[in-house]
């Protein structure tokens, strides 16, 4: 097998492109890709400020360390989840990235704030995934204004991409599909764009681009991700991949071509008019209160009932 870019002996065959590469030249192939995704989507640009998710995974970190080495400006951003041992790993590789290149990292901890995931769960008995989504979009976008970044990029990768659009698809959640775009403008002047620079890069390729940089990310998955349906989606996918290379890159980027407008423009015109402010953190909301600060209401109101005195022993004595 010989690199289809200089002849030399290639070290990875990425059948979806009809291609082989050796290791500098996949280095070269995967970075390009990445640029090329981030001005043919006019994510950002080298004036941009960009804040970087970084979950400490080898999506996040191949994406920090594509973009540094591109010249861009990041700012890193990490949420600490406060599921024990996981959590404790996934911010450990994060920080040890941000010290070896001398990058700024901004670590903000839920467990600081009483909002650790195991205890969201055990007070709301909501779906671990769904209430995680909601804070991390709240501590997102918080970070992003308190660090006067211009944009917000995450490492959702094509695999990712791919699974959520047949479930979106299969489900036909209409909703859903208006808003998954590799590039999301913000609905309100506080907030800002986010972007999926890695949507078109497949999982395989991110983590053969972190193996090969020896980057030392968190190889274990999140102990809540274990979502049946999302893993069910990849294994048809990864099978239908295997028939026919190529079908996951030309599902999501064709979508994203030819699909998405017709829901995009549905999506707007149910949209109610106008965006207030929350009560609670101030943030644009299309309620009183956002959906995180309705979280944390339900948290709180929770974990105090859960402080009251029995009535049992109330009376007792
Ligand atoms: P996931 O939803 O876990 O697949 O993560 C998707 C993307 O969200 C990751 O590639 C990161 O960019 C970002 N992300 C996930 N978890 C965190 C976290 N704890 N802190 C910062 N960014 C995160
Ligand atoms: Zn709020």
């Amino acid at each position: 097998m010989k690199c289809t870019r200089c002849r030399a002996g290639a070290e990875v065959k990425l059948r979806a492109h009809n291609s082989a590469f050796c290791r500098p030249c996949f280095l070269f192939f995967f970075r390009r890709r990445v640029a090329r995704a981030i001005e043919h989507e006019k994510m950002f640009d080298r004036g941009s400020r960009v804040l970087v998710a970084v979950s400490g995974g080898k999506d996040s970190l191949a994406l920090w360390d594509v973009l540094r080495e591109e010249g861009y400006q990041t700012v890193g951003f990490h949420l600490a989840l406060g599921i024990s041992g996981y959590s404790e790993r996934s911010r450990a590789r994060t920080e040890a990235f941000a010290a070896q290149h001398g990058l700024e990292l901004h670590v903000r901890s839920l467990a600081d704030e009483s909002l650790a995931i195991p205890d969201v769960v055990r007070a709301t008995r909501r779906p671990a995934c769904s209430a995680c989504g909601t804070i991390k979009r709240h501590y997102f976008d918080a970070a992003a204004l308190e660090h006067g970044c211009d944009v917000i990029a995450t490492g959702h990768n094509l695999d990712d991409e791919a699974a959520r659009l047949l479930g979106n698809v299969l489900h036909w959640q209409t909703e859903y599909l208006a808003r998954q775009a590799p590039v999301m403008q913000p609905r309100h002047e506080k907030f800002v764009r986010k972007v999926k620079p890695l949507y078109l890069t497949s999982e395989y390729e991110t983590a053969t681009y972190a193996f090969m940089r020896g980057i030392d990310y968190v190889v274990e998955e999140c102990p809540n991700a274990v979502g049946a349906s999302q893993l069910t989606y990849k294994a048809v996918l990864d099978r239908l991949e295997d028939v026919s290379p190529g079908t996951k890159v030309g599902f999501v980027r064709d979508f994203v071509a030819r699909a998405r407008k017709a829901f995009a423009a549905q999506d707007e015109a149910d949209r109610p008019e106008g965006v207030g402010t929350c009560g609670g953190c101030g943030m644009p909301s299309f309620g009183t209160l956002c959906s995180f600060c309705s979280l944390r209401a339900e948290v709180d109101r929770k974990l105090a009932k859960r402080a009251e005195p029995a009535p049992a022993a109330a009376t007792g004595g």
